[in-house]
């Protein structure tokens, strides 16, 4: 019999919204279910994600908590379970996504899809994106109905399909067809962290407010083709090369937003002097060109943080050393800052190229232009309370990632979508995601999944 807490008489003068949950157990379940998860081969292009869907809720249904899968396409499955709250408040959706990039499985030292466990590190494709996030909101969610925790919310749990595609078959469809079931005020999904040294001690936790959205575009230069022995004017190769090149030496104006103002607000306490200086300077009423590029040289990531980037990926064109083809093609990888108008910006960018022959076309843009979430909210305010609570002193910075995820569409949708997930080790924050041997701690996932349970309670509980 758990005891609930010291003094059962107490409960009437002031109940306890928070339960005692029994960790040992439930980390050890987390853990179990994680490992379950990365066992199922849910990569792209295909997803397959029915497979997570279907293991989860077949641990719902042993609960006696119901849940339902929705399918945009056959197997591109999402699964939705809610714990009821009194509707004083609107809910707090807890979000992870089921699907994981492909492997490339030469390259790796495990088999990506076994779930090996070495000195305390799991190694799989999805361990750290987005199985981790999945498998721990997944474990509050079933102790919230365990544990008939009265809540204020009603909290929700999402494990989406397609996000490493842009979230079309998932978050996108979800929001579109089935937005009812996942309406909410707040949410909390992928994208930010604790961070933690060499001795698993935690030396911040970031908590991602913002992100770019992605506005790729190919560019496409025709000419006449020739012989290569008789120099042609609109020769496409020449052509779309000075068009890259202009997009790569132009610099988008820097611009900060709530969360990247606090970020290098709060950045500049707690480092050093050097380094504080030049936070300070670009926080300042009129920063000057050589503040930024200061800023650069610190990392690209503060730099891209500022910014619209533009970073040309691929170059395509010719096939004969002595003809001129009559096609160029290049892509560019545009990373926009939040609230930026992508139509204003492709016009801008034709005028940087200054090639009237180079057409410009737009990917399919998945990922919408939305706001920043609030600092000043409940949920936001949750986060911190928590964590200086659980690791006194420990900063807690919001942050804009450079990368997408499913956060932007429901921001654009109205929900304040908050991204917070097991640390990384401060000396690899991106812990091979996406590429060979990705890789969690077991420890701090396990942390991970009581930091959840006490912000859950914090934002969503009764008090
Ligand atoms: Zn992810």
């Amino acid at each position: 019999m758990p005891i609930r807490h010291g003094l059962a008489g107490l409960a009437l003068l002031a109940p306890l919204a928070a339960a005692d949950p029994d960790w040992r157990q439930i980390k050890a379940e987390a853990l179990d279910t994680l490992v379950e998860l990365v066992r199922l081969d849910t990569s792209q292009p295909d997803g397959n994600e029915i497979l997570a869907a279907r293991l989860l809720k077949s641990k719902l249904d042993r609960e006696g908590l119901a849940s339902e899968i929705f399918e945009s396409e056959p197997g591109r499955a999402s699964l939705v379970a809610r714990v009821s709250g009194n509707g004083s408040k609107r809910p707090l959706l807890l979000l992870g996504h089921l699907d994981v990039v492909a492997v490339e499985r030469d390259e790796w030292s495990f088999d990506p899809f076994e779930g090996a466990i070495r000195d305390g590190i799991l190694y799989a494709r999805g361990s750290s994106d987005d199985k981790g996030v999945v498998a721990g909101s997944f474990h509050v969610l079933l102790e919230l109905h365990r544990q008939k925790v009265p809540l204020d919310r009603d909290v929700i749990f999402l494990g989406v399909a397609d996000e490493e595609a842009g979230g079309t078959l998932g978050i996108t469809y979800m929001l579109q067809r089935h937005g009812d079931k996942i309406a909410a005020e707040y949410a909390i999904n992928e994208a930010g962290k604790g961070v933690f040294d060499r001795t698993l001690d935690y030396v911040r936790f970031e908590i991602q407010t913002a992100e770019k959205t992605p506005r790729r575009i190919d560019l496409r230069a025709a000419g006449t083709s020739g012989h290569g022995s008789i120099p042609l004017l609109d020769n496409p190769i020449g052509v779309l090369a000075r068009a890259v090149g202009r997009l790569f030496d132009h610099e988008m104006p820097p611009r900060l937003n709530e969360t990247t103002r606090e970020y290098f607000t709060r950045l500049a306490e707690i480092s050093d002097p050097d380094k504080a200086a030049v936070f300070r300077a670009i926080l300042s009423d009129k920063p000057s060109p050589e503040d930024y590029e200061r800023l650069r040289a610190l990392s690209p990531v503060y730099h891209s943080m500022v910014r619209t980037s533009i970073s040309p990926t691929i170059l395509r064109g010719g096939y004969l050393k002595n003809v001129i083809p009559s096609e160029a093609h290049a892509t560019v990888d545009i990373r926009a800052l939040p609230d930026e108008d992508p139509e204003r910006l492709f016009s801008l960018l034709k005028q940087v190229m200054a090639e009237p022959a180079v057409d410009l076309v737009p990917h399919p843009q998945t990922r919408p232009s939305h706001d920043p979430s609030p600092l000043l909210s409940d949920a936001f305010k949750g986060f911190e309370a928590v964590l200086e609570r659980m690791y006194p002193g420990v900063p807690v910075l919001p942050t804009m990632s450079t990368g997408a995820t499913d956060s932007a569409q429901l921001r654009a949708a109205g929900i304040h979508s908050y991204g917070f997930g097991p640390a990384r080790p401060e000396w690899d924050l991106a812990s091979g995601i996406h590429g060979k041997d990705e890789y969690l701690y077991v420890e701090p996932f396990q942390d991970y999944v009581e930091i959840l349970w006490n912000v859950v309670l914090e934002i969503a509980g009764s008090d």
